[in-house]
C-alpha cells in the first residue's frame, strides 16, 4: 500500500539524510520507523506527508506517486494520512472535545457528525470522561492520547506516529502503545518512528532500521535489534 521506491533526500545545506530507501508498508501493517537520533526517520515522515520534497524516487500510496502531486491536491493526501507528533500540539484555549473536533468543523461536518466522530475518538484512546476538560488539566499522557484521537477523528487509512512516546515515562507509553494497537486492529495502517527498545522489542511487529540514512535492516516481525 506504501512503497518507497530508490527514495533519496538532500536538503538544501547538502545533508544527504536519506539514500536509494525501498520499501514496502501493506496495508493494516504495524511498522515501527527505528534508528539513532539523525538515522532519517522524521525525514521519512515528512516525505511521506509532503512536509517536504523527495530528491529522488517514486512514494506510492495506493499506487499514486504522491512526489507528484500538486500543491493543491496535498490537502487530499493529509486526509488520508494523518499524523501524530511528540510534542502534542492541542489548542490551550479549547476544551478536548473542541481539540478533536476542529478539523472536522474546519471540512464543514455536521454537529451531529462531529458529535458522533468525536465521541468515538476519545472512546478508543479512552478518555470519553474528559471532554469537557482543557489541555492543561491533562497528564502527558492524557494529552497525547487526545492528539491521538484528533488524529483519527476523520477515519484517514493511514496513522503516521513520530516518537509520540518520546517524553513519556514507560507506563504511560504503554498507555499509548494500547491506543495504537486498538487502532491498527481497527484495519487502520499504523507507522511510528521510536527509539523506545523495550516497546519495539514487546510488540514483536515489521521493524525498519534506518542507520545514517540507508535502510539497515527490514524485518517483517521482530523486535528492536532483529537482523535480517
Ligand atoms: P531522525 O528523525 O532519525 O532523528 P532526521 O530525519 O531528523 O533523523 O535527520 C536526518 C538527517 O538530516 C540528520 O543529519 C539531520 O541533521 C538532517 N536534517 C533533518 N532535517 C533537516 C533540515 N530541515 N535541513 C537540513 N538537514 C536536516
Ligand atoms: P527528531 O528527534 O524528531 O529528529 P530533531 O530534534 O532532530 O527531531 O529535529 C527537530 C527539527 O529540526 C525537525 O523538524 C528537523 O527537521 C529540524 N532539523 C533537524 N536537523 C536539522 C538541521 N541540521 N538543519 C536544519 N533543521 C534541522
Amino acid at each position: 500500500m506504501i512503497e518507497f521506491e530508490n527514495v533519496y533526500k538532500e536538503y538544501s545545506n547538502g545533508v544527504m539524510a536519506l539514500s536509494n530507501i525501498n520499501i514496502s508498508v501493506p496495508r493494516g501493517d504495524f511498522v515501527f520507523l527505528v534508528g539513532n537520533s539523525g538515522a532519517g526517520k522524521s525525514t521519512m515522515i515528512k516525505l511521506l506527508i509532503r512536509e517536504e520534497k523527495v530528491t529522488r524516487g517514486k512514494i506510492l500510496i495506493g499506487g499514486t506517486d504522491i512526489t507528484k502531486l500538486r500543491k493543491k491536491d496535498i490537502p487530499k493526501l493529509r486526509r488520508n494520512i494523518s499524523v501524530v507528533f511528540q510534542d502534542f500540539r492541542l489548542l490551550d484555549k479549547k476544551t478536548i472535545f473542541e481539540n478533536v473536533a476542529y478539523a472536522l468543523e474546519i471540512q464543514g461536518a455536521s454537529k451531529k457528525e462531529i458529535k458522533k466522530s468525536v465521541n468515538e475518538s476519545l472512546e478508543i484512546v479512552g478518555l470519553s470522561n474528559r471532554a469537557l476538560s482543557y489541555p492543561d488539566e491533562l497528564s502527558g499522557g492524557e494529552s497525547q492520547r487526545v492528539s491521538i484521537a484528533r488524529a483519527i477523528v476523520n477515519n484517514a487509512p493511514i496513522l503516521v506516529c513520530d516518537e509520540p512516546t518520546g517524553n513519556l515515562d514507560t507506563d504511560t507509553a504503554w498507555e499509548i502503545m494500547n491506543a495504537l494497537i486498538k487502532i491498527n486492529e481497527r484495519g487502520t495502517t499504523v507507522i511510528m518512528a521510536t527509539h523506545a527498545v523495550g516497546i519495539v522489542d514487546k510488540m514483536q511487529k515489521h521493524v525498519i532500521k534506518i542507520a545514517n540514512g540507508c535502510i539497515a535492516t527490514d524485518v517483517e516481525k521482530g523486535g528492536y535489534y532483529e537482523n535480517n
